[in-house]
């Protein structure tokens, strides 16, 4: 985690201005959807990309008919194809 060393209060609705200058880093425009998650006491905001359609991951994704798949559920729905799962 890098600190940029910018602060921003957050206003009576609860919103907090994104820094232009992390927007365009970002390349975060405005209308984006953008996600919130939580690390212990930290919130981290993304921009959102959904994940896979049956268990939600987001990495290792593959398209199909304009959906995400990972390559376990993949390999689950159709043997052969992608990774394996693993015993868990
Ligand atoms: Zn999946």
């Amino acid at each position: 985690m890098i600190r940029t060393g910018i602060v921003r209060k957050v206003d009576d609705l609860g919103r907090i201005i994104v820094p232009v200058e992390l927007r365009r880093v970002l390349d975060v425009s405005v209308g984006d959807p953008m996600q919130f998650f939580v690390d212990q006491k930290s919130i981290i905001v993304q921009r959102y990309e959904p994940g896979c359609v049956f268990c939600g991951a987001i990495e290792d994704t593959i398209p199909f008919k304009g959906k995400k798949v990972c390559r376990r559920c993949a390999a689950a729905a159709v043997p052969g194809h992608g990774t394996p799962p693993t015993a868990d």
